[in-house]
């Protein structure tokens, strides 16, 4: 793998090998000094044009402890807000000889537009309503710890997936994963033909209780220039994941930030079903694998013709 653009440049068994080697990072991370020595003396650059909490903080944590050095670059502090151009930001950056750059853009399409002009890995941290790679990773290795496999497993995403990338994203890993993927929200957040990515849609939570897993998705105001649903009242009403909605067997996630009131109650974040925090916290061991796998795993020499120190790779192997 050169980039991860998409869920597309990972098959299966590339999902599988990345979260393997997440799962030997958690072991790291269990530990007080938390830092492999697998990426020193390689560079990183964060470039987020668009609002980020954890997918910026989770990517500079997996940079930091693989030891590379980091550059992280937040759009409305940068030059951008002086008016220079992607492309020109991209030619400015790569004069530090950055083996990967991870962009997070409001603009469908821009990671694959950066991997045209750089000779880095580039990494996709959300692009539009587009793609959201590495969080379908983590919620894939969220779920992996919890059930042991997707295999056949009745995942229902909920809400607002017209606009989201992370919908786009989970059903592509979890499809390929093995699972069966369901979404429902109001007819007009459902975008047609979706059924084309190899799921279902149901137009009411009638049959949510069949459900395994219950991913419920934020509403992105933000991507939104009509009014999409009567009100949110109304929204919350036909579609908020409450504890009354939920059984107890069921597992509750949700991608953040999340809309307290609107699409989950209050109770539902704080039950013991909701997998929230553990998804957080499996973006950094995630994130660090999917740098390494870029960087220093399997390929990474012939894609780009860099020696990898093997003394870095044996450090991170005995890790
Ligand atoms: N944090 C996720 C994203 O960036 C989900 C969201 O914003 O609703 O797409």
């Amino acid at each position: 793998m050169r980039h991860l653009l998409s869920i597309d440049d990972l098959d299966r068994a590339g999902i599988e090998r990345v979260l393997d080697r997440a799962a030997s990072f958690a072991e790291v991370a269990g530990r007080e000094i938390k830092k492999v020595p697998a990426l020193r003396g390689r560079t990183v650059v964060n470039l987020f044009y668009e609002a980020s909490t954890r997918t910026s903080s989770s990517f500079e944590l997996a940079a930091k402890r693989l030891s590379a050095d980091l550059v992280s670059i937040r759009a409305a502090s940068s030059a951008v807000a002086k008016g220079e151009s992607l492309k020109d930001t991209i030619a400015t950056l790569t004069a530090y000889d950055p083996a990967a750059i991870v962009i997070r853009s409001p603009h469908a399409g821009a990671a694959q537009l950066v991997a045209g002009w750089t000779d880095a890995a580039v990494v996709n941290a959300g692009d539009g309503k587009h793609e959201h790679p590495t969080q379908a990773l983590l919620d894939v290795f969220t779920l992996r710890q919890k059930l042991g496999s997707l295999e056949g497993a009745n995942i229902w995403i909920i809400g607002d997936v017209m606009h989201s990338r992370v919908a786009r994203s989970d059903i592509l890993a979890f499809t390929r994963m093995g699972a069966r993927v369901t979404l429902s929200g109001p007819p007009t957040l459902i975008p047609r033909g979706i059924e084309a990515l190899g799921c279902s849609v149901e137009p009411t939570l009638e049959r949510l209780p069949e459900a395994d897993v219950v991913y419920v998705l934020r509403m992105q105001h933000e991507r939104m220039e009509e009014a999409y649903v009567p009100s949110l009242r109304e929204y919350a009403m036909r579609y908020q994941i409450g504890t009354s909605r939920l059984l107890p067997h069921q597992l509750l996630m949700h991608p953040g930030p999340v809309n307290r009131g609107v699409e989950l109650s209050g109770a539902a974040i704080d039950s013991p079903q909701a997998l929230i925090n553990q998804q957080v916290e499996a973006g950094v061991v995630v994130r660090m694998a999917v740098l390494y796998e870029l960087l220093a795993g399997a390929g990474a020499t012939a894609a780009r013709g860099v020696p990898i120190g093997t003394l870095e790779t044996r450090a991170v192997a005995a890790a």
